[in-house]
């Protein structure tokens, strides 16, 4: 079992780093690289392979996944919105896979239930109407998980400051999985 971690947005921000808190300062692109770091920790230590690749560059990220012929994709990322209260985790996967809407299920409840994030439910992404590019041009059962918003005051605190749960909570969602 192969597990091809995804943060999104580029290293070191450079030239996007995603969504970034009003507040804080604090950028998309360096939660989501922490959490994935975090995640190949937990799945390595019972005995899963991974690859993380953080990269403006989606083609490659798409294509390092499809040669290493990963198992599972994992795309990390944080929501944002203009409102303040908007708020809670949403995990998407691609029409069609059910494989990948399993997986969703499966972190989207891990993460709810421990972190406490207001639950957004799972989400469908179609090709062609809104479509994700990274569940669409990856060949195994892929999710993009939005772990909660960096425009909400509550959020941004979790994601500050329990990316270690963060982690854990995707990592067993991976083991209730399979
Ligand atoms: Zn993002």
């Amino acid at each position: 079992m192969k597990v091809f971690i995804n943060p999104g947005h580029a290293p070191n921000g450079v030239p996007d780093p995603g969504a970034v808190s009003d507040v804080t300062g604090l950028r998309e692109c360096d939660v989501a690289l922490s959490v994935g770091k975090l995640v190949e920790h937990y799945l390595n230590a019972v005995g899963i392979e991974t690859a993380v690749l953080q990269s403006d560059d989606l083609y490659e990220v798409c294509s390092e996944a499809n040669n290493l012929e990963a198992d599972l994709f994992i795309s990390i990322h944080c929501n944002s919105v203009e409102s303040p209260y908007a708020e809670g985790t949403e995990t998407w996967y691609c029409a069609g896979s059910s494989d990948g809407k399993h997986l969703a299920e499966c972190i989207q409840s891990q993460i709810v239930d421990h972190l406490g994030t207001v639950d957004r439910g799972v989400k469908m992404a179609t090709p062609g109407k809104n479509g994700l590019y990274v569940l669409t041009n990856t060949d195994m059962p892929a999710v993009l998980v939005e772990l909660a918003f960096i425009s909400n005051e509550y959020d941004e605190k979790l994601l500050r400051n329990e990316q270690d749960e963060f982690a854990r909570a995707i990592a067993r969602g991976v083991t209730d999985y399979m």
